[in-house]
């Protein structure tokens, strides 16, 4: 059912319930990705206190308010708790909400909201630690096999996403190499090519040519913000966030562009 066909109440409490899945999700792939970066690859145990290690309680933890009431300082010693954590929940809310609004009471609802987790881990990850783990990737091509049965023409679908993930993967895995050659270093790592081959599956041959081109503007916006700081640049989380943008909105953008070209 789409989101604009609910009664205002049941739209209002449905978007509502989307944003705050979406913040408890944030939260506990925050949580892990920090924990990946400390060496631990399962989340296990309960969330302490960076500074004092006190386990923080069930109030600390709601998404966004538990921030916001202590104003960014744990409870306890009073150190200061980065604007990460409620940033992370803040974008799963916006992830959920916009999947909700976008496909509304639909399986294909619920497939975004379960690949949206394994996208923000990767980004998170890979902005620490400059790695693209594979975990995450398996897990989103099993949720897209998992929902394919669902998908109107799920034959039609799969050979799409196949083939759309082999031409990316062969042209850029072609293309990186002929860059590293020409600049003498690496210019994107396997984990950028694998990520682009499980994007391919979601948004067909037409949406990863967007995403890309999305992916690169953003690459440069943060790569600039990135090496003002005089951090090292990963591509990681322009292409998700990209890919997911394609996978929301791709068709409407692709859409509009014709009718543009058309006139
Ligand atoms: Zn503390």
């Amino acid at each position: 059912m789409s989101f604009h066909a609910l009664p205002p109440a049941l739209a209002a409490y449905f978007a509502a319930l989307c944003a705050l899945t979406g913040a408890c999700m944030g939260s506990f792939i925050n949580c892990w990705a920090l924990r990946y970066a400390a060496g631990q690859r399962w989340p296990t145990g309960r969330s302490r206190c960076p500074h004092c290690g006190r386990a923080l309680g069930f109030f600390d933890l709601i998404p966004l308010f538990g921030w916001l009431s202590l104003g960014g300082r744990c409870r306890y010693c009073r150190g200061p708790i980065g604007p990460r954590c409620p940033m992370t929940e803040a974008a799963g809310a916006l992830l959920y909400l916009a999947a909700g609004v976008t496909f509304g009471v639909t399986l294909h609802t619920l497939e975004l909201m379960l690949l949206s987790p394994a996208l923000l881990l990767l980004s998170l990850i890979d902005l620490d630690t400059m790695e693209l783990p594979g975990g995450p990737m398996l897990y989103a091509v099993a949720v897209f096999l998992l929902f394919l049965p669902a998908h109107p023409q799920p034959p039609e679908r799969l050979w799409r996403g196949v083939a759309a993930a082999a031409a990316v993967f062969t042209g850029m895995l072609t293309l990186t190499l002929a860059m590293d050659k020409l600049l003498g270093r690496e210019s994107l790592g396997g984990g950028d090519l694998k990520l682009m081959a499980v994007l391919a599956l979601y948004t067909g041959p037409s949406g990863i040519l967007l995403t890309l081109i999305a992916a690169c503007l953003l690459g440069f916006v943060t790569m600039a913000l990135l090496r003002a700081r005089g951090r090292a640049f990963p591509f990681g989380p322009a292409l998700c966030a990209s890919g997911f943008f394609t996978a929301l909105w791709g068709e409407a953008v692709m859409d509009w562009y014709w009718t543009l070209m058309m006139r």
